[in-house]
């Protein structure tokens, strides 16, 4: 069974980024954490309900700040919770987002890995993606069979509703790549073969 641990910045990451891609893991049997180091955001309020429609576990890092930054005792922390979980795959937003909390997720994810002989994939951050100028997108996930699934996720965030429609597109688009009806697309970014 797979352990995954999504590290990202904020509830609605995970949905909006590899919500298709994580319903299928799931649906495949593997136990999935989602660790959100900013909780101090109103949309927060939306995360259970989310999570519980694609059946992931959420783990809030700080629920009273709105920022959060690299520092000595948030990577101490952060390496404990991921040697607790002790995942076979992160999955953390890319170094090239245009979101300063998605990047600093990147940039603790890239320290505390030299700990963790883990497997590391970079997620495709809906809408900052459109502006990624150098994301190698050499990962593709046919999720044709969950979109019903993450665009209801989606949907519980009522700030990101909106975005189902576009997101869809895109996900057909990607889809065409791989000649089937939706994808989401990652980056390896560290493999690790035990
Ligand atoms: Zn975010």
């Amino acid at each position: 069974m797979k352990n995954i641990l999504v590290v990202s910045a904020h509830p609605d990451d995970l949905e909006l980024s590899c919500g298709g891609t994580i319903a299928k893991f799931v649906a495949e049997g593997a136990r999935v954490t989602n660790l959100i180091m900013v909780g101090g955001v109103p949309h927060v309020k939306y995360l259970d309900s989310a999570a519980a429609k694609i059946g992931y576990e959420p783990v809030i890092y700080s629920l009273t700040d709105d920022r959060f930054q690299v520092n000595k005792d948030t990577i101490r922390s952060v390496d404990m919770i991921v040697s607790e979980i002790s995942p076979d795959l992160i999955i953390t937003h890319s170094d090239e987002d245009w979101h300063q909390d998605h990047r600093a997720c990147n940039e603790m994810v890239s320290i505390i890995r030299r700990n963790q002989p883990v497997d590391v994939w970079l997620m495709s951050s809906y809408p900052y993606d459109l502006k990624y100028k150098s994301f190698n997108a050499n990962l593709y996930v046919d999720i044709s069979e969950y979109t019903e699934t993450k665009y209801a996720a989606i949907s519980e965030y009522l700030n990101v509703g909106h975005w189902v429609e576009p997101v869809a597109s895109h996900d057909n688009w990607r889809g065409s790549f791989i000649d089937t009806v939706a994808a989401e697309v990652f980056s390896i970014d560290h493999m690790v073969i035990k």
